[in-house]
């Protein structure tokens, strides 16, 4: 079957390689398949770890592939049978839809018995999988269409706003670890970290029903005040406050009782800022680790002093799976979260290399710094 109709992907070529952006055919669809225009996808710094990371770290993705997994779309055409979204709300074209790039096997241990899909050993996700260049093209969301052509796929369709649906994903994220904590009425709780993920766990925690949040953050002011206009009852900028000591006796001051936090949640992918969490957390309290998903190194641990002796309960949370995006659907639609002040830029597809690059070196686009930049197909320029 030829398809007449082309539009863009862009592909990264090899490990540190380059991202091309190329012509392919838009496929016509077999039976239970979507294919989706995409609106919107954002750009997340996961994907400069796909980008930059050694050639053997990444055994098992076969290049080119097309990156990108925080996609919003619209759905351009169903294949025969697809009547309903993957929790069984009726679809048709034209409709908003939020996808879950990773497809878990429904088959392993880790799927049936251990319930926790996350880690399935049969994992593959679109925005790394399968090769791009070769049919069926469209397997991530940095080009103009995504193609669900896995029988594994799965998609929900969006109550929002193109701009909220492209916040699924890491709003999933989110949910996952939210989960882990369970935050109860009136707790402290610290919140490591002022990226996309961090501002969100933030509105999260609000919402959850703590009383105080604290959100830190390094050395980016703006990044600590949005997270006030997320939620936060006061925020710590590590560059104003660098004494660790005056950071944890501020935390201790701002908690219940003064004890520490109940719950922290470290969304920062550095050692020393999961190792930072132990001077927050109160004793019996609960750390979540969900920022360090890439190697960030070791560090002295006493089990007897700083865990067992204290009674604290350390947790880690990766990545998510499709209760968290069915949580998350509400929580994106939410406007008490101010999901629309995160967007800093909207770039066209050209741009992603460049944008990735920017975000990689911590430096500003447009004299602004980056909070989330979102990939837009339809736009021909930049928008700060
Ligand atoms: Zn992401
Ligand atoms: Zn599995």
């Amino acid at each position: 079957m030829m398809a007449t109709k082309t539009a863009r992907a862009s592909l990264l070529d090899k490990p540190n390689g380059k991202f091309v952006v190329g012509q392919y055919p838009v496929p016509t669809l077999k039976s239970g398949e979507v294919l989706m225009k995409i609106e919107m996808c954002g750009i997340c710094g996961t994907d400069i770890h796909t980008w930059r990371a050694p050639a053997e770290a990444v055994f098992g993705l076969e290049y080119p592939i097309s990156l990108g997994h925080e996609i919003s779309g619209i759905i351009e055409s169903l294949g025969n049978g697809v009547t309903t979204d993957s929790v069984g709300t009726p679809v048709k074209v034209g409709d908003r839809i939020g996808v879950i790039p990773a497809i878990h096997c429904g088959k392993c241990y880790f799927c049936r018995i251990a319930k926790t899909p996350e880690k399935c050993t049969d994992w593959k996700t679109y925005g790394t999988w399968p090769k791009a260049d070769q049919q069926p093209h469209f397997t991530g969301g940095y080009g103009d269409y995504l193609y669900l052509h896995d029988p594994g796929s799965f998609f929900i369709k969006s109550t929002t706003t193109a701009e909220r649906t492209a916040f699924l994903e890491p709003m999933a994220v989110v949910v996952h670890s939210m989960l882990h904590a369970k935050i109860k009425l009136g707790d402290t709780v610290v919140v490591q970290g002022s990226g996309p993920i961090g501002l969100l766990t933030t509105a999260c925690a609000k919402l959850a029903g703590a009383s105080v949040v604290i959100a830190t953050g390094r050395s980016n002011r703006a990044r600590v005040e949005l997270a006030r206009e997320m939620g936060a009852d006061h925020v710590i900028l590590a560059a104003d406050m660098p004494s660790e000591e005056d950071r944890k006796r501020f935390v201790f001051e701002k908690s219940l009782n003064n004890v520490g936090a109940d719950v922290v949640i470290n969304t920062v992918g550095t050692c020393e800022a999961f190792k930072e969490c132990f001077n927050f957390v109160r004793h019996s309290g609960t750390i979540v680790e969900v920022g360090n998903f890439v190697d960030s190194g070791t560090f002295d641990f006493n089990p007897c002093t700083q865990l067992c002796e204290r009674g604290i309960k350390i947790i880690g949370s990766f990545d998510n799976e499709a209760e968290h995006f069915v949580r998350a659907m509400p929580l994106i639609a939410d406007k008490r979260i101010p999901l629309e002040k995160l967007i800093t830029h909207r770039v066209p597809l050209e741009d992603v290399e460049m944008v990735l690059g920017v975000i990689e070196k911590g430096q500003k686009l447009d004299n602004r710094e980056i909070v989330k930049a979102m990939m837009v197909p339809d736009i021909s320029e930049r928008k700060s």
